[in-house]
């Protein structure tokens, strides 16, 4: 075997490894919040949260971190020990327990007296970089910050907490922010970066979100009827949908043929005329093919209200050959988002690699916005590549890719990645007010 050969290999490997030891945020994040309201339920349970990289919305996530205030914890840890979803307790403290959960999770629940709670679910939620930038902050101040509290550093080798010492601040995560005199971080951007230096800005939230821009319906691989997709979007308080049913070229996903999508783009304005109160786009979700072209030749995309241009196949290509690919799609314009841009699947595929830098520069110079799919099996844009597109000036549009009703729950996923990114809703196109909105997509085609 040639060394390339080798060094896939390897690369393989280490991408299985480290994929098959976490659990997608979609799986974990479920079952912490069970497990929350589970706790909540207990008697003498003041607050419980769900710290550690969940908190932070990561993609993956290790063990899933609990965090209970209360002043009795040991009738919480027993109840906690018994609850019917554990397999197996892999230790049962007083103040601290770890369970592996019947399908393999580990938990770890710790319970803080009331009084430290703040200071207790910054350590616990991390990242062990931010809280190093703290501390470091804390000690410009002649300060010192643990998991019990901002406390006066008076010099003593024992900890503060063990001698009796009154903390500064240690009740509420936002009392340490402010005495150590920074701006509450939100915990996706706790990362231990500039989160510090200047206060972060106004987080895109799911509220913000006013439109779904990239979605399926029985035309190809959904499990609904276009008239089923605009009246949930409807229902979910949308001011438009966008019906992007696969191009002729994903057979797998029952494509549809040029005869076949405008048939398709008749029925969708059939539906658009009939429900009142929502803009219904007829859109394509158009393969962007390995050399760059796209499925449907431009004048039949000049028939569409909407273009998603995405990649499906050749995910193993080149870097230069990806790049070559996405800037050409780009350069089509009639394309006004690139849907999940790398085609990676978390814990499946790397997907492409192409010279991001090139891709973000030529997006924000033509203002296609770049999607983060919120399918917590893709998160694709993922967070750093969402926080380099916005530094090149890039639009951002989140979608879930629906193929059925529930998977318009899947919003918050690309929500948080977005966040993680330092999105606003200034840089996301479904957060766009209608008019902002539609004048930005007419002016392409
Ligand atoms: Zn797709
Ligand atoms: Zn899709």
């Amino acid at each position: 075997m040639g060394a390339t050969t080798l060094q896939n290999i390897a690369d393989n490997i280490a991408f299985i490894e480290t994929a098959s030891l976490r659990t997608r945020l979609g799986d974990a994040l479920p079952v912490a919040e069970a497990l929350v309201e589970r706790v909540r339920a207990l008697p003498g349970v003041q607050q419980v949260a769900y710290a550690g990289s969940l908190r932070r919305g990561r993609d993956t996530v290790g063990d899933i971190d609990l965090l209970v205030a209360t002043t009795h914890a040991t009738p919480i840890m027993d109840a906690f020990t018994t609850f019917p979803e554990v397999a197996r307790v892999l230790a049962h403290g007083d103040t601290k327990s770890s369970v592996r959960l019947k399908h393999g999770m580990q938990v770890d629940l710790r319970a803080v007296p009331p009084a430290v709670w703040g200071a207790a679910l910054l350590y616990f939620t991390g990242s062990k970089e931010h809280n190093v930038l703290l501390r470091e902050r804390a000690q410009k101040r002649h300060m010192r910050l643990n998991e019990y509290g901002l406390f006066p550093d008076d010099g003593h080798t024992e900890p503060p907490q063990t001698r009796g010492v009154k903390p500064v601040a240690a009740d509420t995560e936002e009392a340490i922010y402010k005495a150590l005199h920074i701006a509450w971080v939100p915990p996706e951007l706790r990362e231990g970066r500039t989160e510090c230096d200047a206060a972060p800005p106004e987080l895109l939230q799911v509220g913000d979100i006013r439109r779904e821009l990239h979605c399926h319906t029985t035309a190809s691989d959904g499990s609904c009827s276009i008239e089923q997709m605009v009246l949930e979007a409807k229902r979910r308080g949308f001011d438009c949908i966008a019906i992007t049913d696969h191009s002729r070229s994903s057979a797998q996903a029952n494509g549809l043929s040029v005869e076949r999508l405008r048939e398709h783009i008749a029925a969708v304005h059939a539906v658009r005329d009939r429900v009142q109160g929502i803009h219904v786009l007829a859109g394509s979700e158009v393969d962007i093919l390995a050399d760059g072209h796209l499925d449907y030749p431009d004048e039949v995309l000049a028939e569409l209200d909407w273009v998603v241009a995405s990649p499906h196949t050749a995910l193993k290509q080149s870097s230069e050959a990806a790049t070559q690919r996405l800037l050409a799609a780009i350069a089509n314009p009639h394309v006004r988002v690139m849907g999940h841009p790398s085609g990676r699947i978390i814990g499946g595929r790397p997907g492409l690699e192409p010279d991001w830098q090139a891709v973000f520069a030529a997006a924000a110079k033509a203002r296609v916005a770049l999607e983060i799919n919120a399918n917590p099996m893709r998160l694709d844009l993922r967070d750093q590549l969402v926080h380099a597109a916005l530094a090149a000036g890039c639009l951002i549009s989140i979608n879930t890719d629906a193929h059925g009703l529930d998977n318009f729950d899947l919003l918050r996923f690309g929500v948080t990645t977005g966040r993680r990114g330092g999105l606003t809703a200034e840089h996301c196109v479904n957060a766009w007010p209608w008019k902002r909105f539609e004048a930005w997509r007419a002016s392409r085609g």
